[in-house]
């Protein structure tokens, strides 16, 4: 009577989802200042200035022109700045024609999925990975094939991921700063990635994509420098968002970029063109699209994140858990104090912590602490990290 698989998905949600739902209920019951939820990347830093100026003035103008279609790929001014920001920033030749508006992150990966697919094909992920991958690879046909990162620092085990290509592979998705670790991949790591990566098309007479899941771009701390990876691989596409950089996940907006130097690109990009028409993905929010045109280049304020990420981090190091320090996104991705991390998940719950258990993110073990939260939340439930802490080393 309807899609099984569809009926599967909608009936199952997603363990981070799940607990979200679980919090917003258990905030009724006890008050939400009781409740220390840890589960949702939901920006906690508002929008900078410029997006309410951009709304009020636009508001105040053409309400049609304001509220109309744009053209199905989005506004051409809005197209031609952003290629214009990344060539500055990153040192590219792109123009107008290698982007296409969409509805924040999700919708651009789902878009290049399916402009890329054909039946048999292997998308490579890194575990741990953000879980919708799962959803939007195997909504196409393909098969996710996971490749499980090195625990000890969270980069790339460039030996397993050789093994992993096989002739079946159209893709790679590579999401750095990554959700949920927060590490930011090396140039070195990269270089070497795509290396292997040139070396297996060769092999194998085909092209293989590289897919940069971006939405974390900006928001990195100390520094440190997020290798553009169309500058490092010719057969690149990336998938950007607006929800994190510019707190904005409500509104849906975001784009691809096609690589100019891709094998055949007009046609990659044409195809991705059809994928946006198949999947209804047409002309993104007018109104939002002309609020990045007036924002590209801005972010929320990432001081307010690496203050939490070092409260936070250094209190829980100091108690016992073990986890790396992020370079860049909201979250901590902290070693379970028992090898069942959804177990670990629910005795934190009676402490009113929630903590997103790692099983879906591809990799058992861990869990993930969002910090995108108030500081004064973070302040609040250290002791409760602690005593969580202490029942374990009893
Ligand atoms: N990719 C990653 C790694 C994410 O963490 C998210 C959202 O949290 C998305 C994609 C989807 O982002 P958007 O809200 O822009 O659709």
């Amino acid at each position: 009577m309807v899609s099984k698989e569809m009926l599967q998905l909608g009936t199952n949600p997603s363990a981070i989802r799940d607990l979200f739902e679980y919090g917003n209920k258990r905030k009724a019951e006890i008050g939400a200042e009781n409740v220390f939820d840890f589960s949702i990347g939901n920006p906690s830093v508002p929008a900078p200035d410029c997006v309410k100026e951009a709304v009020q003035e636009l508001l105040e103008g053409d309400a049609v022109a304001l509220h109309s279609y744009t053209s199905a790929v989005g506004d051409m001014a809005l197209r031609q700045k952003l290629a214009d920001y990344v060539n500055d920033t990153q040192g590219t030749t792109l123009s107008a024609g290698n982007f296409y508006i969409t509805v924040g992150a999700a919708a651009s990966l789902t878009i290049t999925l399916k402009a890329l697919a054909e039946p048999e094909d292997e998308f490579i992920v890194f575990a741990p990975f953000f879980p919708e991958y799962r959803v939007f690879v195997e909504m196409t046909g393909s098969r996710l094939v996971v490749v499980q990162c090195d625990t000890k620092d969270f980069q790339i085990d460039l030996d397993a991921f050789e093994k992993a290509v096989t002739p079946n592979t159209k893709g790679v998705i590579v999401n750095s700063p990554n959700n949920p670790t927060g590490v930011v991949i090396t140039a070195d790591c990269i270089e070497q990635m795509c290396t292997i990566l040139r070396n297996k098309q060769s092999e194998y007479g085909k092209e293989i994509f590289l897919i940069a899941d971006e939405p974390y771009r900006e928001l990195v701390y100390d520094d440190v420098n997020v290798p553009y990876l169309m500058n490092y691989y010719d057969n690149t596409i990336v998938c950007y968002s607006y929800s994190k950089s510019l707190s904005l996940p409500g509104e849906r907006i975001g784009y691809i970029a096609v690589s100019d130097k891709a094998k055949d690109w007009k046609l990659v990009y044409a195809s991705v063109c059809g994928a946006g028409r198949a999947l209804g993905y047409v002309c993104a929010p007018s109104l939002f699209q002309k609020v990045i045109s007036r924002c590209i280049g801005q972010t929320s304020d990432v001081n307010i994140y690496k203050k939490n990420r070092d409260l936070l981090y250094q209190a829980l190091t100091e108690y016992g858990y073990r986890c790396i320090k992020p370079d860049g996104a909201f979250y901590l991705f902290v070693e379970a104090l028992e090898e069942d991390a959804a177990a670990f998940a629910e005795k934190a719950k009676e402490y009113e912590l929630l903590l997103v258990a790692s099983d879906s993110f591809g990799t058992p073990g861990f869990v993930r602490i969002s910090y995108c939260v108030s500081t004064e939340q973070i302040e609040a439930a250290l002791p409760a990290f602690q005593k969580l802490a202490e029942a374990y080393h009893e």
